[in-house]
Formats: C-alpha cells, structure tokens, sequence
C-alpha cells in the first residue's frame, strides 16, 4: 500500500496528533543543533584563546581559570611532567611564580599520580574517587565527577587537563569524549608552542638558573674541542657530575632551595677549573666540565679537587639552616684519530663514557669520582 492509502485510513484526528508529534520532534532536534552548534561555538572559542596566548603564564592562566569559568566547573587543574625543570624556569624566566598558579602542578613522573595514568590515551571520565584523583585535585572540596584529558607530545603523555564537577553525572564513562580530546590535542599544541618559544626568547646557549651554558652550547663547542685535539695530537677529557641525592633535598626543604643549592654547586665547581675548560648544566641537576689537553689522570685530578670542594662546606638551604652537599663525577677522555671525520659521534661517544663512569660512581656509594674504561 502506498502512502496516499494509508493517509486515507487515518483519521483526521490522527493525522493531527501525528503532525504535532513531528513538529515537537522538530522542534526538539533544532534546539538540540542550537545547544550543539552553542557548545561548538564555545569550544572553538575557547581552543583559540589557547592558541593565542603570548606565553607560559597567560596560557596557565586560559587553561586553569579560562576553561573553569567557560565550564562552569569547580575546579580545574594542570599537571605538567617536568623532570628537568624546564618549563618552570621558563616560567620564571618569563617573570611568574609557578607558586601563583595553585592549580598548576609540575611533577617528575607521571606513574602513581594517579591510576588513569596508566596508558592514557584519551579522555578519561567518571566519578572522583578520594583515593585515586586527590593528588590530582589537591584541596578539593565536594567533587563528584571528572574527566581527565591527557596532554601528548609526539605520543608521549606529558600531563593532563583536569575538570572537576560537583555534579555526579557531569562526567561519566558513557559520554562522548571528542570535545574534550580535541581540546587537549589544541592544548598540548599551544604548550608547546609556547615552550619553544619561551626557549627561543632565552636565546639559545645560557641556563637561566646557573647562568652556565646550557647543553645545546657544549654539544657545539665538544666538536670543536676535539676538532682542535684530532689536530694538536692532545687529549681531551670529560668529566660528568651529578648531585647526589638531590631529589631529597627538593623534597625536605623546597624547589627554591633546590635552586640555590644548584647556583652555589656550580660556583664551587667554576672555583675549581681554569679559564679555557668548557663548563655547562647538562641536565637538572648535572654538569658537564669539558678539559682541553687533558689527560685521564689529570681529569681524575681534578675531579677529585672538584668533589672536595662541594662537600667541604655546608650549604645554606634557607631558614638558618645548612647541610653537606655532595656530588658524584664520571671521567672519560678521548683523543680521536687523525682519520677520523665523524666528530659528532665521537663526541657521544665521550659523553656515553662519562655517563657510564658516573652511573658507576653512584653504584660504588656516591661521594666518588670514578673512570670509563675503569682504572
Ligand atoms: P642520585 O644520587 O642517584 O643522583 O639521586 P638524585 O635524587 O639526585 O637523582 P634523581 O635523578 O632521582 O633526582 C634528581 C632530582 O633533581 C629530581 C628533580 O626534581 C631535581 N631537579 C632537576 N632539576 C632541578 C632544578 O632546576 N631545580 C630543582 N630544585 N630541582 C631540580
Ligand atoms: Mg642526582
Ligand atoms: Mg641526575
């Protein structure tokens, strides 16, 4: 039967209910595009303010208190994986106070901050749970759902968004996700964004904490140093150090006392080598001393003087109070062939060779100064 037969059995009476039952249905569904489109409107609004912001501190900010007021939510939170302190000197640097930012939160690692952690790869929504997300969400008050929106570099998690409702049935694990991970790949974009271009305004080779250089201004200058021993037929050795036990020190008395602890570490240290050795903060809490025409035991001599002279005095850790410092240092020389063309490798070579004679000075108690190839 075709449709004009069967309109001709309904009623009129039925026909009107069922055209008012479409037109409700109508008039349903574009309310609900209107909300859609509103929402859509809201996100792109708010992703581009992301994407605007001129640095670390005003991006902090669109994220923490712009996205919590947009949403309408309790709180929300910014956890940052940040081993080497990057990006929280970069703040610094930049003028700000990470302790401005109470929402912001840099961690070393991100495993056991919370379980969600584990192979996050989208967005994760549910109920608060005390026990899984107070780390994440530290004096909350009341929080009934989240959803935690992972932030990745190159596929790599490097912290998350975190909202928080008062609403049980904000966030649960049925709803859609798309708006959020969109959000979060935006986010991580605009924080990398202004990274590298915090980095770029630090131009290039000092570190802003030590005032040393930095890693990218040793790696040139190692090729020219063993440019410069390939051709004066001298070697040039390498010395690794690292403070020992150093993540205690952050931990009993402060990342800013951390830092102090580092300026004054590298102090002692520059006390100690002549004008023409090549000294850089290698990573956090690790130097790198470059020695020209140097062989491996006057490295080891001066190695030796270097980690004498950190742990002789104590350090001021703020508050009137002051503790024993220590380092571990790694040696390793090298004098390349006159054959030789591939200084870069050579110079990693180095540089894997100081690591390992370091990474054995740990193992051998801290406090020590030991040699690859061992004596
Ligand atoms: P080890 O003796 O084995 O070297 O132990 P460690 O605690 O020194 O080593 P680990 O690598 O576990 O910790 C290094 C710590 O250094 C962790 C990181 O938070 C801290 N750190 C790195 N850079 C900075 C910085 O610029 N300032 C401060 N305050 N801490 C930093
Ligand atoms: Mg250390
Ligand atoms: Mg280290």
């Amino acid at each position: 039967m075709g449709l004009a037969g069967r309109k001709e059995m309904l009623s009129d009476n039925d026909q009107q209910a069922v055209a008012d039952r479409l037109r409700r249905q109508l008039a349903q569904l574009t309310e609900e595009s209107a909300k859609n489109e509103k929402i859509l409107r809201r996100a792109q609004r708010l992703e581009l303010d992301l994407l605007e912001a001129e640095d670390l501190a005003n991006l902090f900010h669109q994220i923490i208190d712009g996205l919590a007021a947009s949403y309408g939510l309790q709180q929300v939170t910014l956890v940052l994986c940040d081993p080497d302190h990057e990006v929280r000197h970069l703040l610094i640097a930049g003028g700000n106070q990470p302790e401005e930012f109470r929402e912001l939160k840099f961690v070393d690692g991100l495993s056991g901050l919370a379980p969600q952690y584990v192979a996050m790869r989208a967005p994760w929504l549910g109920s608060y749970a005390a026990a899984d997300h107070q780390l994440l969400f530290p004096g909350s008050v009341a929080l009934k759902s989240v959803a935690l929106i992972p932030l990745q570099r190159q596929g790599r998690l490097m912290g998350s968004i975190n909202f928080g409702s008062d609403n049980p049935h904000r966030y649960t694990d049925d709803h859609f996700t798309d708006v959020l991970a969109h959000l979060g790949t935006i986010a991580s974009f605009a924080l990398e964004n202004a990274v590298n271009r915090a980095r770029l305004f630090r131009t290039g080779s000092i570190d802003v904490l030590t005032g040393w250089h930095n890693r990218r201004y040793l790696q040139a200058r190692l090729k020219e140093e063993l440019g410069r021993s390939k051709r004066e037929r001298c070697m040039v050795s390498c010395l690794m150090l690292d403070l020992d036990n150093f993540k205690r020190i952050n931990d009993s008395h402060g990342h800013l006392a951390g830092d102090a602890v580092l300026r004054e570490v590298a102090q002692r240290i520059e006390s100690e080598i002549r004008v023409n050795d090549v000294a850089a903060r290698y990573g956090g809490e690790e130097f790198v001393v470059l020695l020209p025409a140097t062989n491996l035991r006057g490295a080891n001599v001066i190695a030796e003087r270097i980690r004498g002279a950190v742990c002789a005095e104590p350090v001021e850790m703020g508050h009137g109070v002051a503790e024993i410092v220590t380092l571990s240092v790694g040696v390793a020389g090298v004098m390349p062939e006159n054959s030789e063309n591939d200084l870069k490798t050579i110079g990693e070579s180095l540089l894997a060779h100081a690591d390992v004679a370091l990474y054995a000075a740990k193992s051998a108690g801290r406090n020590c100064v030991r040699q690859d190839p061992p004596k």
